[in-house]
């Protein structure tokens, strides 16, 4: 059983948290809380050891009832990689940290890929994760990008990429961040860093992106323009994806025809949190007009990167070398459908 620690247990780390628990080969040593808030006394309740990231506020603690194992300088000692899901910009600061007390560590979308060195998508290249010390998994919008470009690229060759994505404006835990009333584009310029990103795990992909923010919490939307190398029918792309691991077809015509109803859908799955870590493709979107696919998709922004989590532990700690099976073992581990 290999110890993995999280060190920021806010939507992404505590989503982490529990896919690792769910798994049969590694265990959450500890996750670190700043604050005693409702989410650190569920992490207690989980069975989670709390380390403090801010050693210094161990009274608010105290005040809150909230008990500590300890510093997170005393959760290095414990774990064989930690997995770092503190907002954008602080990991690459831990990185540092973790360098120095000689542990393996996992960053998230927020961190720029240089700064880490390494990006990853368990479809793309989970290979180059292997060993690797220190490795950054893309963005909710890139994972979910590569998750249905890789299998079409495997199908049929993509010689350009377009993409528009719609973004949801915040998460629904949110409340300081928007816009409530308004479509931003965001950036204002093109492309977007989505194409780039994407680049980072499928090297030399020709894409470009834009996108816009949108007044929604529940999901991202994609809209892709894929030109083919080869010829591909409709029925070549819907086999494709229904063989695809994390990859659903969705039917607006059986009520699934907004993201509203698709995190409906994920609630009636019974998952936990009504989290849905598989990208959902409309079917009635596929269409192909002279050579391009056409298609749109929708991202469950605080899950769809919990599994490649768990795939880039198994692959950093050399757990499992194939890229197919750790994607099985992890998907089995949660439920995942797709
Ligand atoms: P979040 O704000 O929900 O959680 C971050 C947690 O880290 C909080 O519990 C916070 O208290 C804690 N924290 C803050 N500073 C810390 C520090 N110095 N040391 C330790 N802990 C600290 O953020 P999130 O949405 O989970 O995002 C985490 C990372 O995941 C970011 O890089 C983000 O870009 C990326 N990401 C977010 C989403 C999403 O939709 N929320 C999707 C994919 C990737």
């Amino acid at each position: 059983m290999k110890a993995v620690g999280i060190n920021g247990y806010g939507t992404i780390g505590k989503r982490v948290a529990d896919a690792v628990a769910a798994q049969d080969d590694m265990k959450i040593a500890g996750v670190t809380k700043r604050t005693p808030n409702f989410e650190a006394k569920r992490a207690v309740e989980l069975g989670y050891d709390i380390y403090m990231s801010a050693p210094d506020r161990e009274n608010l603690f105290e005040e809150a009832e909230i008990p500590v194992k300890g510093t997170i300088d005393e959760l290095y000692d414990k774990i064989d990689i930690m997995v770092d899901c503190t907002p954008g910009g602080v990991g690459a600061k831990n990185k540092e940290i973790y360098e120095k007390m000689g542990v393996k560590g996992i960053f998230q979308g927020g961190e720029k890929h240089d700064q880490i060195g390494k990006s990853f998508n368990s479809f793309s290249n989970f290979n180059d994760a292997l060993g690797a010390d220190y490795v950054r998994v893309v963005s909710c919008n890139t994972t979910g990008l590569c998750r249905t470009l890789n299998p079409i690229k495997e199908l049929g060759g993509i010689k350009k990429v377009r993409a528009v994505m719609v973004r949801r404006g915040a998460d629904p835990g949110q409340v300081k961040k928007g816009p409530i009333n308004s479509i931003v584009p965001n950036p204002p310029t093109v492309p977007s860093h989505h194409g780039p990103d994407v680049q980072t795990v499928m090297y030399g992909l020709n894409i470009t992106t834009m996108a816009i923010l949108v007044p929604t919490t529940l999901m991202h939307q994609h809209n892709l323009m894929v030109e083919l190398e080869s010829d591909v029918s409709i029925d070549d792309v819907v086999e494709t994806f229904e063989k695809t691991p994390r990859v659903i077809l969705v039917d607006a015509s059986r009520g699934l025809g907004s993201t509203a109803e698709i995190m409906e859908y994920a609630k009636d799955l019974g998952r936990p949190r009504g989290d849905l870590f598989e990208i959902a493709v409309w079917r009635e979107s596929l269409n192909i007009v002279d050579n391009e696919l056409y298609y749109m998709q929708a991202i469950h922004q605080e899950s769809d990167v919990v599994p490649e989590n768990v795939d880039a532990i198994r692959a950093m700690l050399e757990m499992e070398t194939n890229s197919e099976k750790s994607i099985a073992r992890t998907n089995k581990n949660i439920g995942i459908i797709g």
